[in-house]
């Protein structure tokens, strides 16, 4: 009869036996322990992780020789792991973008300007300075609205990307100077306000 007693006085053997039976029948072994898993995936999985953190050697060590034998899996797992990062990227991305349009801007300009050969740059500090000196309005036509760095001397003619050569401008004065310098650009605006 299996009393406790009875099983307390065979435990060696018991164990001795049934891991001789696992390494006889990996395929049945291995087949058991997936109906174990799917016979309740959750408190499967909860088991397997409290394991892994009273036996963090040997999960390690597990964890190693399963990736050996799997790289396949490690690739696609590191393939999703590095999409999934792009993604969080690419939204933290587009949020920043859309919080500082105006230093998207100096992004842009000093890319624009390296590409037109233009000498200096201005940091983030000097723009938002002169853009407060300015009281965060267009230097053209005081709006308030969609302010942006514009170059007085335009890059296109000879301008530099100093911060001398810098002025906050919303978007219709930006295209209507488009490649006017500021005392052309002004001139225009006055002939335009006195006819
Ligand atoms: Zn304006």
């Amino acid at each position: 009869m299996a009393t406790k007693a009875y099983r307390d006085a065979h435990k060696a053997e018991n164990v001795a036996g049934s891991r001789a039976w696992r390494l006889a029948n990996p395929e049945r072994r291995k087949a058991n322990r997936k109906a174990e898993y799917w016979a309740d995936p959750v408190a499967a999985r909860a088991a397997t992780r409290a394991w892994a953190l009273a036996n963090p050697e040997r999960a390690k060590q597990g964890k190693r020789s399963w990736a050996s034998s799997h790289p396949e899996n490690v690739r696609a797992s590191s393939r999703k792991h590095r999409l999934k990062t792009k993604e969080k990227q690419r939204i933290q991305t587009r949020t920043w973008r859309a919080a500082h349009p105006d230093l998207v801007h100096i992004q842009k300009n000093r890319r624009r300007a390296r590409l037109a050969g233009a000498v200096g740059s201005y940091s983030v500090q000097e723009w938002l300075a002169l853009l407060e000196s300015f009281g965060g309005k267009c230097g053209y036509c005081g709006s308030e609205v969609g302010i942006h760095p514009e170059h007085r001397q335009p890059l296109s003619r000879g301008g530099s990307n100093d911060i001398a050569n810098i002025i906050p401008a919303c978007r219709p004065c930006n295209s209507w100077k488009n490649v006017k310098t500021e005392a052309e650009f002004r001139a225009v605006m006055a002939s335009c306000k006195t006819t």
